[in-house]
């Protein structure tokens, strides 16, 4: 927060200073040259680290998986989000090692959970096309001893058409392997509809957007519903991401299809330490506690 703080303050320096326009840009240019600098550094000494977060069936209350989330905590900025270094890596091709990165880390922690408990992975478009990821991924298989099926990739639509050919070509290759593909922040990019069952997903992952008015908005509602059907008629494992609120909650079990639910309301992206408590938790739990009331610290 305190980074993008840095960087809001970059961009306008400071809502009540007239800073002449090219200072600006200097100061913004600036701070984006710092961070890519220290992106660098931070990835080759391998200061990234994963955030997870749950991924439930609320019919089951139960975690089957979660998300990897990279995290960079800067010495001076404090804590950076993703939208701001993602983007970073991938202008500068740092996301190939950033992705090697969360890949070994994911696949090695997964490893150690019980049961069949996933872990997915967001690849980068950008990495279709500067490496093979197909051999990256099976590599971080290898070498961690995880079962192809417990990891999923995650793509977004962008990914799928600005690397058509790359893309189909590896997320074929690892779905014949048995790896999890799932196409992510679905309903937000500008695909059409003919890649859904062009590509060999196994998820679709509805981006949160769709749940905004759900509650008032009777068009909201059947909107969502019927986007978890396109997905349900596909035979994909459907998830909602961004649930907050009971409300929703409700509204999603009640009017919806959908598999799994990813959202805030059953935990935000949280340390390894503590999604590995909530899992070996869940081994000795019966499935009568509301999952959503377990703390997510
Ligand atoms: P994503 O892959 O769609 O990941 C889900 C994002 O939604 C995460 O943000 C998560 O914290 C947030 N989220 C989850 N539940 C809720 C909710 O209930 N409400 C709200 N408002 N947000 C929720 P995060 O960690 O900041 O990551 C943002 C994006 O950065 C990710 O979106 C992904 O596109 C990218 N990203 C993060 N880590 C990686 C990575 O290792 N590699 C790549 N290529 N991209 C990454
Ligand atoms: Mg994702
Ligand atoms: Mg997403
Ligand atoms: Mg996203």
């Amino acid at each position: 927060i305190k980074a993008d703080l840095a960087l809001n303050a970059a961009k306008s320096g400071g809502k009540n200073r007239i800073i002449p326009f090219h200072a600006r840009m200097d100061t913004e240019y600036q701070f984006r040259q710092q961070l890519k600098t220290d992106l660098k550094t931070a990835i080759a000494e391998g200061k990234l680290h994963l955030a997870y977060q749950p991924v439930v069936d609320p019919r089951e209350n139960r975690i089957v998986g979660c998300e990897a989330l990279a995290r960079w905590d800067h010495e001076t900025f404090g804590a950076i989000s993703p939208a701001t270094f993602i983007p970073i890596a991938e202008e500068t091709g740092m996301i190939t090692d950033l992705t090697r990165f969360v890949l070994g880390k994911a696949t090695r922690d997964c490893h150690t959970w019980p049961g069949t408990t996933h872990v997915a992975v967001n690849i980068s478009a950008r990495d279709f096309r500067s490496t093979d990821v197909e051999e990256m991924v099976n590599q971080a298989l290898e070498e961690s001893g995880l079962p192809a099926a417990r990891l999923e990739i995650e793509v977004t639509e962008t990914t799928v058409i600005e690397e058509r050919d790359a893309a189909a070509a590896a997320l074929l290759k690892l779905c014949n392997r048995g790896v999890g593909v799932a196409l992510d922040d679905f309903g937000t990019g500008y695909s059409s509809l003919s890649y859904l069952s062009a590509l060999p997903f196994t998820k679709l992952k509805i981006d949160r957007s769709f749940l905004t008015g759900i509650e008032t908005d009777e068009h909201a509602l059947k909107l969502l519903t019927n986007v978890v059907q396109i997905g349900k008629d596909l035979d994909l494992v459907t998830t909602i991401e961004g649930v907050e609120t009971e409300v929703q909650l409700n509204f999603v079990i009640n009017h919806t299809r959908a598999d799994l639910i990813q959202g805030f309301l059953y935990g935000a992206p949280m340390s390894f330490d503590a999604i590995s408590r909530l899992l070996e938790q869940q081994v000795y739990r019966q499935n009568t506690v509301p999952l959503r009331l377990v703390s997510s610290t």
